[in-house]
């Protein structure tokens, strides 16, 4: 099944979740315990795109609750973003992991589950119509930007988005994702937040939030 398929003509967020909700167009819905769909303001200037649920954003059903969302959170209030002011979601809508024991831990989802939960993201892009997509990590950057981005060498810099539900006066954003943050050894990890916040404070200014 191509996710493609389940999408509704000019469907809102609202119908857009439902749709999610039941996807089985890649191998990764299996073992997850639901599809976690992207979340805040529907009508957001800036819209940004992480890797894929955690283990508690998959056992709440809701994106960036965990501990790198809460540092995201911080983040983005930091930069001057005022509460409620934006999107997030993921590009890859189910929790990719491996048990060990009783713990699961996370595991980077492959290219294909990229290429397969692409229609969602680019759904949910189109019908945000953010100004900017700010992409969180690498996977998000290979989900809507290709792979001639870095993130190391292309972050913090506002560029054109020609990526999945693009319209021509959308702009992206490259940055760390949050999770890279809280893996730093202890005596980068205040840099690392700070650098975060920095590319962060970019946006802010580019639009009137
Ligand atoms: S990860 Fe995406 S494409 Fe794969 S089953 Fe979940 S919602 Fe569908």
């Amino acid at each position: 099944m191509d996710a493609s398929t389940l999408i509704p003509a000019q469907a809102d967020l609202t119908a857009l979740k439902a749709a999610a909700s039941g996807c089985t167009a890649c191998e990764l819905h299996g073992p997850a315990t639901q599809t976690v769909f992207g979340s805040g303001n529907p009508q957001a200037k800036v819209l940004l795109v992480g890797e894929q649920p955690g283990d508690v954003e998959d056992q709440k059903g809701i994106p960036f609750v965990g501990p790198a969302g809460k540092l995201l959170q911080r983040a983005v209030a930091e930069a001057g973003f005022p509460p409620g002011a934006v999107y997030v979601t993921n590009a890859v809508k189910h929790f990719r992991f491996e048990l060990r024991g009783k713990r699961r831990i996370h595991q980077t989802p492959l290219p294909e589950h990229i290429q397969a939960c692409n229609p969602w993201v680019g759904a949910e892009i189109a019908a945000v119509r953010p100004e900017i997509v700010v992409c969180l990590g690498a996977t998000a950057v290979k989900a809507l930007l290709g792979s001639k981005y870095r993130v190391t060498k292309d972050r913090g810099e506002l560029m054109r988005y020609a990526g999945p539900g693009a319209r021509p006066e959308t702009r992206a954003l490259l940055t760390i994702h949050p999770s890279a943050i809280l893996r730093m050894p202890d005596d980068a990890r205040e840099q690392g937040y700070a650098d975060l916040v920095r590319d962060l404070a970019v946006v802010v200014q580019a639009v009137s939030v």
